[in-house]
């Protein structure tokens, strides 16, 4: 899951991971040290926010949806 800081933006993206403060790719920020801030702003991450879920990950589903949604409401 992809989340966001809430002060500075930055994006938390497991794909990415933050490997100048060893962690690796893959982790999501639930699983990050208890100790990890982050890297730009400092900040504890309590004040990430989930920007994206697991349904994200399928962009073209989500698209159709949404035209959808778009063909309806007129
Ligand atoms: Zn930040």
């Amino acid at each position: 899951m992809v989340y966001k800081c809430d002060v500075c933006n930055y994006i938390c993206d497991p794909n990415n991971g933050d490997p100048e403060n060893g962690i690796k790719a893959g982790t999501d920020l639930k699983n990050l040290p208890s100790n990890w801030v982050c890297p730009i702003c400092g900040i504890e991450k309590d004040y990430f926010y989930l920007l994206k879920n697991e349904d994200t990950c399928y962009p073209e589903r989500s698209r159709i949806l949404s035209m959808a949604n778009h063909v309806f409401a007129h």
